[in-house]
């Protein structure tokens, strides 16, 4: 294990489309968090790397509400228990209004390579429907005082199917986020939980949804319009210009096993066993203090689930899956049994094969879905 995730579940305010696990929390509850994070950690030393973690990944919730004091804490905690490795790629989310220059720099000195913004939107309007606390302002200064702090590995976020969001409007965001010195670029489409405050508005009616048209010509126009931009896409929501893809999120679609700690983080062992920590703070709690894992749910993955697993992950990346890899492990029987489907999804245009690889195509990515229940 050398990929390790860190959730850190505090926010300002909540979003109206959140069903992220995070809540806001006061200095104390934050800073005892951390001391559980790190004994969480300890449970698992037994599985100490080798040669050290390769990456980290501080996600949220927003983990620069934490100071950059208590991240170096928690650094200096997983240093003594894993190890580092010489070159590594350590990610702290950032929403925009919670970062100062001062900051940045002082995580920059600790080691922190990248930076993930949850810009989101350029238009205000859409900002403030969202609930979220900053503007389109805060997003550019936050950006150009991480660069002045050092950092060159940027990432912003960025949704499409916001209520009334225009196709105009995505593209304007589009441009604003090139314009800036960022290295990647993540695209989400907003998808309603019932349990949050859009998803019970949507559940009414009450909330004007793009159509699914609109929805897909924006992810399309995105695909079109960041590769030209210099970021081409290398899965299905993320594009980075060349060199910089996320190494740690990578190494979740190349199914590398990973250690997730904090509430709800889940973590693959061995290939086959995937555990969720408990969401409940006063469990994950009390577990952690009793010395035993805080997991909420612990199940070993059938040969099957983790063959499904090895098909879907390597077609949400830009290389896909290689087909003479494949068979061998599995036997060439598998695609032949599925080659009444398959031959349906390449004369769809949602599949091709290039130099031995089966890959999504552009259309294929916007089905997704669709087309990777029809293969496993
Ligand atoms: S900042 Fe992110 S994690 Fe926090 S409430 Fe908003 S969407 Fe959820």
């Amino acid at each position: 294990m050398r990929f390790l995730y860190v959730h850190i579940p505090f926010c300002v305010k909540k979003c109206r489309y959140c069903d992220f696990v995070s809540a806001e929390a006061s200095p104390e509850q934050r800073e005892a968090y951390l001391r559980l994070l790190k004994a969480e950690a300890a449970l698992h030393r037994g599985e100490r790397p080798k040669d050290g973690l390769l990456t980290i990944y501080f996600g949220g919730g927003t983990p620069s509400l934490q100071t950059p004091a208590q991240i170096g804490d928690v650094l200096s905690s997983f240093r003594d228990t894993f190890g580092f490795a010489p070159s590594m790629e350590i990610t702290v989310e950032c929403n925009p209004e919670t970062v100062s220059r001062r900051c940045l720099k002082q995580l920059r000195r600790l080691g922190v390579n990248r930076l993930s913004f949850g810009a989101q939107s350029f238009q205000d309007h859409h900002l403030k429907e969202m609930g979220r606390v900053h503007n389109s302002e805060d997003i550019s200064r936050a950006v150009e005082d991480a660069v002045g702090a050092g950092f060159e590995n940027i990432n912003i976020d960025l949704m499409y199917g916001l209520p009334s969001q225009t196709l105009a409007e995505w593209r304007e965001s589009l441009e604003k986020a090139v314009s800036l010195p960022v290295t990647h670029i993540s695209t989400y489409g907003l998808k309603l939980s019932p349990l949050t405050a859009w998803g019970r508005l949507a559940e009414r009616g009450e909330l004007e949804l793009p159509s699914d048209d609109l929805n897909a010509d924006m992810q399309l126009f995105a695909m079109d319009f960041l590769d030209k931009a210099g970021f081409p896409r290398y899965e299905i929501a993320n594009f980075a210009k060349i060199g910089y893809p996320c190494r740690h999120n990578t190494a979740y679609w190349l199914r590398k096993d990973y250690l997730g700690l904090g509430l709800n983080a889940s973590s693959l062992t061995g290939g086959d066993l995937r555990t969720v920590n408990e969401s409940d703070f006063e469990r994950y709690r009390e577990k952690v203090e009793s010395g035993v894992f805080p997991w909420a749910s612990r199940e070993n993955l059938s040969a099957d689930e983790i063959r499904e697993e090895e098909i879907f992950l390597p077609l949400r990346m830009i290389w896909g899956l290689d087909i003479a890899a494949f068979a061998k492990k599995y036997g060439s029987d598998y695609f032949a049994q599925k080659k009444g489907q398959m031959v349906k999804l390449f004369d769809a245009g949602l599949l091709t094969v290039e130099e031995g690889q089966l890959k999504l195509t552009d259309k294929g990515v916007l089905l997704n879905n669709e087309v990777l229940s029809a293969l496993i």
